[in-house]
């Protein structure tokens, strides 16, 4: 499979590279493009922007119903997922 920069890979193996994920010899095919390839640069930092912004979700269990006095008063999108974002952002 040809991409229209060239390369002769998805860009699966873009994703994998990144997250070390295809062989060390794939990886290699990876590297060697890059070099090269401004498009595909641009790919992997956006994969890798994507990824760092996920790794920053929280993770939040699901509220113990049964004991209502635990519960949080209120409970906010930017408590749950958006700690990091500038308060000036409106959610
Ligand atoms: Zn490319």
């Amino acid at each position: 499979m040809t991409q229209s920069c060239g390369r002769p890979f998805s860009e699966d193996w873009i994703s994998g590279y990144l997250d070390g994920a295809i062989s060390r010899s794939d990886g290699r095919r990876v590297q060697t493009h890059l070099r090269h390839c401004a498009a595909c640069r641009r790919l992997l930092s956006d994969f890798r922007e994507v990824r760092d912004l996920l790794s920053g979700f929280h993770q939040v269990g699901a509220p113990d119903l049964d004991r209502p006095e635990r519960l949080p008063a209120q409970i906010t999108v930017r408590d749950m997922f958006c700690k990091d974002l500038p308060s000036s952002w409106i959610l």
